[in-house]
């Protein structure tokens, strides 16, 4: 389930990735290290075009904050995805990347007014409007320009997805959107409808995230159906465009079932093309913004360990010269991950330990309760999955420098992220003059 692209465990019994030994890797470009395997990133990204593509006009665009990264963007450009950003800094790495700017949505629920300004000019397909303050913003925005934004309105639909609390957004109680159920979604799309330089496109939403359960999708589909039906009704408009979010659940560690995206595709599609029928509707175009699913299995990462402590009768931890800084999502909402011992990995004995990263706080526990082998200073293991909100929410807390990533393909090793230097990290630091010693 782990090993995803071309990832493998060889004869000698190590993993290999895009053709290069886990251990190869971690001599050349030290660790810890993000490893992209890009046979499997450009794999994932077919998957969903092609499943979505099969139902006609569709589009698959990818949640890049999930990982934002110049070289990836190209690569997601490669295989005919458009791209969801939530802030300037995404959108500035978008235009950098050279990325189609027709194919880029911009989300997020308080946009600035000078994000709103680069977005407006830089000729970015659409703005997904979150609130009635963007709403107003980006119309002053717009009249100040001259120009004219195609936009989304984001509604919250309702749904709620059985997934973990600071995942969801699609339930009423949240920061996200208009709320459908006690109007302010029909007063939102009527007051956008009046704006001069907006130009409404259709609809948005995303019910949260790591779902497994496709009902949740047609679920949300139908609701959102039902809505078109309603604006075509009151204000005599077919949307054209209907987007209906990411969340897709890929696999982390034993209890994930991951679908296989055609599924997705036709949970959302088969209910779309019913309620067009049973509503008289225009079928609309469709899009999906996958982003887990998408980048998280093409990564991993390597450790080396270091200190192992064993506390007899309770628990061994075998710390890494990682952690938190470059996976948050452990501390952040108790996310489980996988991880092999990657060098060697046919080594037998096996025993149940806790893998800890070298932060100071109790909180940085990479994995809890993993049967490895008996592990040892100096072992390389690697973690699975960490192609998602790994790098994206890397800090340098501690004054740990962020670890490179290194793209991997048929034998070659590329770093598209470098590592970063000590001088990285006081490089926005002023000594002042009055302090600096004499
Ligand atoms: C985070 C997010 C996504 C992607 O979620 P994944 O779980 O990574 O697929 C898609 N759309 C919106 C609006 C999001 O906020």
């Amino acid at each position: 389930m782990y090993l995803r692209g071309s990832m493998k465990i060889n004869d000698k019994g190590n993993l290999e990735v895009g053709g290069i030994e886990a251990g190869d890797l971690a001599r050349q470009f030290g660790t810890p290290l993000y490893v992209l395997d890009e046979a499997g990133l450009r794999e994932n990204c077919r998957d969903f075009r092609d499943a979505f593509a099969s139902y006609g006009d569709t589009l698959v665009i990818y949640a890049s904050k999930t990982l934002s990264c110049l070289s990836v963007y190209r690569i997601i450009e490669e295989e005919g995805l458009g791209l969801d950003i939530v802030s300037g800094g995404e959108l500035y790495t978008a235009l950098k990347a050279g990325f189609n700017m027709e194919k880029v949505y911009f989300h997020g629920n308080n946009k600035s007014r000078d994000e709103m300004v680069l977005a407006v000019k830089s000729g970015l397909g659409r703005i997904v409007v979150d609130n009635l303050y963007e709403l107003d913003l980006l119309e002053e925005v717009c009249a100040e320009l001259n120009k004219t934004q195609s936009i989304m309105l984001r509604i919250t639909p309702g749904v709620e997805a059985h997934t973990h609390e600071f995942i969801k957004t699609g339930q009423l109680d949240s920061k996200f959107g208009f709320t459908l159920s006690n109007g302010q979604a029909m007063a939102a799309i009527k007051a956008a409808l009046e704006k001069k330089h907006l130009h409404v496109k259709g609809l948005h939403c995303h019910i949260g995230s790591q779902i497994f359960e496709m009902s949740s999708y047609s679920n949300t589909a139908e609701i959102m159906m039902n809505v078109l039906a309603e604006v075509k009704e009151r204000f005599h408009i077919e949307f054209e465009e209907l987007n209906v979010g990411g969340g897709f659940g890929i696999f982390y560690a034993a209890g994930d079932d991951p679908k296989d995206p055609r599924a997705w595709a036709q949970a959302v599609m088969d209910t779309v093309k019913e309620k067009a029928r049973e509503l008289n509707l225009r079928q609309p175009k469709i899009i999906v913004e996958p982003g887990r699913a998408v980048s998280g299995p093409a990564g991993l990462t390597l450790y080396t360990v270091g200190s192992i402590k064993e506390i007899p009768g309770i628990r061994k931890y075998v710390a890494v010269d990682g952690g938190m800084t470059d996976n948050l999502r452990p501390a952040l909402y108790n996310a489980k991950y996988t991880a092999v011992l990657a060098d060697n990995a046919v080594r037998e004995k096996t025993e149940i330990v806790s893998i800890a990263g070298k932060c100071c706080e109790s909180g940085d526990m990479l994995i809890w309760d993993i049967v490895l082998p008996v592990l040892e200073s100096g072992d390389l293991i690697a973690v699975f999955a960490t192609g998602a909100y790994n790098y994206s929410m890397a800090s340098n807390y501690n004054k740990l420098p962020r670890p490179a990533m290194v793209l991997v393909n048929e034998g070659a090793a590329d770093v598209i992220i470098e590592r970063e230097t000590y001088d990285d990290l006081i490089r926005n630091e002023i000594l002042l003059e009055r302090l600096a010693s004499k």
